[in-house]
């Protein structure tokens, strides 16, 4: 029998550890033959800890809230008495979330333990690896990770592919395979799902890019607040670099790849490609002027394949089930999965990954279980502060790149904070201009004054001093900020504001208007 302790950053908040201990003692008093593990996070974390109990033929029995004080009673009437104990089972809305999902990314997160490569491997992991190493070369690669319109699933939507065929084709001998852990979204957290989870499925997607590009070295840059995560990635390096899918003369086949983590400081332009590279430098992270672009000119001035956990996370999967298996999933223009982060006023919290093209609906009222304590709907932001919020008319778009680009969102990393009835949209753009004035760098003085301007702005027309020619100026601001800013934090840093306008001008002239 195996106990398996969900333990990402969400379950050990919520007491896993605790149950995890209690487990361990119960079962020794009872010289029970039961071994006890760890997952990372399934993406039901409104529901952890969780706690599953498979037997020896493989049936598995889940538990959700199983705090340590409800271990002694699951160890005395199910793992004793062979009974289950029906009060602390997952409920159907549970089970139900997890069904509704496509997992590409996030497959074996909450399955297996990310701190034993042997269960990695044992899931299909590093087979990717040998086939790209052994069956393929490094144009086969490029072109497969392109046919499979692989889109970079940190933001921007660039092709992957067409990214690692830049680099490929540079002459410098010396490159790099950059992964961008560093997400800083306010409600994003999929990428620390995937390092806390199934740290190896990352390396083995940035070793693969090392293959098909050349390069010989890889960073990953992670921000210090997720100490969990680091410690992961860094067992899993150490993992694999003993079992030989990393070092010198990987698997015997003459290519060397390393792996190593630069920590980041937590500043929320680091996420943009020239900040990152300069940071891991050891310079400010501070974005520069393109050209050059990081795929002729990134870490060290060297050819560099940027792309972020997620995005590698698909790696595999794609070498694996060819780029014809991968375009089964998702829509024409933006193949594959997308993991969100489902946060704010919806009753099921958590992470969860769908074909891109599921409309909107779909993951707020089926997967999410709808908006909390029956309040209605008022709106979703999406893509964090650089993203834009949608409304009930848009509840059945499909959820990709180009229609939320049309709608004047963005997928950004995947955050989705809903909404309810009460909340005030003013407000909210306020929390999202204020994040943005205290990340901007200071480098240009669109970004940096204008962030500060707008969010004054807000700040009087939230606590009732504005005026409705304020509204006006808000957007002004917007337009020249947007047209003259340097780098993607401050070209879309107004995007809350000007979405919440457009769908809640109501709003803001209420603030107004009950001044004057
Ligand atoms: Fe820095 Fe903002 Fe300019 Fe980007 S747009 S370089 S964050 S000041």
């Amino acid at each position: 029998m195996k106990i398996v302790v969900g333990q990402g950053s969400c379950g050990i908040a919520s007491g896993a550890k605790k149950a995890e201990a209690k487990f361990k003692k119960y079962i020794e008093e009872n010289n029970l033959n039961a071994e006890v593990t760890i997952s990372g996070c399934i993406g039901s974390c409104y529901l952890e800890p969780i706690v599953d109990v498979i037997d020896e033929n493989g049936a598995l029995i889940r538990y959700v809230h199983l705090t340590s004080d409800k271990v002694e009673r699951v160890v005395r009437e199910h793992l004793i008495g062979g009974k289950p104990v029906e009060e602390y089972l997952i409920p159907e809305s549970g089970r139900y979330f997890l069904e509704k999902q496509t997992r590409i990314a996030l497959k074996n997160c909450g399955i297996i333990n990310p701190e034993n490569i042997e269960d990695y491997v044992s899931a299909g992991g590093y087979q990717a690896l040998k086939k790209a190493l052994f069956e393929m070369d490094g144009d086969q690669i490029c072109r497969e990770i392109e046919k499979s319109g692989l889109r970079g699933r940190g933001g921007g939507g660039f092709p992957t592919g067409k990214k690692w065929v830049q680099v490929k084709s540079q002459k410098e001998p010396v490159k790099y395979i950059v992964c961008n852990g560093d997400e800083g979204d306010p409600g994003a957290f999929m990428d620390r799902s995937v390092m806390e989870g199934d740290p190896h499925k990352m390396l083995e997607g940035m070793i693969i890019a090392g293959i098909a590009t050349g390069a010989q070295v890889g960073y990953i840059y992670v921000r210090a607040e997720y100490p969990l995560a680091v410690h992961r990635l860094q067992v899993a390096i150490a993992q694999a670099e003993k079992a030989g899918y990393l070092g010198e003369d990987i698997l015997n086949s003459g290519f060397n790849f390393s792996i190593r983590i630069n920590l980041g400081a937590g500043a929320f332009v680091c996420g943009e490609g020239s900040a990152l590279t300069a940071s891991i430098e050891g310079n400010r992270g501070m974005p520069r002027v393109k050209p050059p672009r990081t795929v002729e000119q990134g870490l060290f001035g060297k050819p560099t394949v940027l792309n972020n956990v997620e995005t590698f996370a698909h790696v595999s999967y794609i070498i694996l089930n060819g780029a014809e298996g991968y375009r089964k999933i998702g829509i024409e223009k933006s193949p594959g999965t997308k993991a969100f982060a489902l946060t704010g006023n919806v009753n099921n919290t958590g992470l969860i990954e769908v074909p891109m093209g599921t409309p909107l609906r779909t993951v707020i009222f089926d997967i999410g279980g709808g908006v909390r304590n029956g309040k209605s709907f008022k709106a979703v932001q999406i893509g964090g502060p650089s993203g834009g919020c949608l409304t009930e008319k848009h509840l059945d778009m499909s959820l990709d790149f180009d229609s939320l680009t049309k709608a004047g969102a963005m997928i950004g990393s995947g955050g989705l904070v809903v909404m309810d009835e009460d909340t005030c949209m003013v407000s909210i753009a306020k929390f999202f201009m204020n994040f943005t004035e205290h990340e901007s760098c200071g480098k240009c003085v669109p970004c940096r004054e204008g962030t500060h301007v707008m969010n004054e702005i807000l700040d009087d027309i939230v606590n009732g001093r504005g005026s409705i020619d304020q509204i006006d100026l808000l957007l002004d601001l917007a337009d020249t900020i947007t047209n003259t800013a340097l780098c993607g934090l401050g070209k879309t840093a107004a995007s809350p504001v000007v979405s919440t306008i457009r769908e809640f001008k109501d709003e803001y002239e209420a603030h107004v208007i009950d001044k004057y």
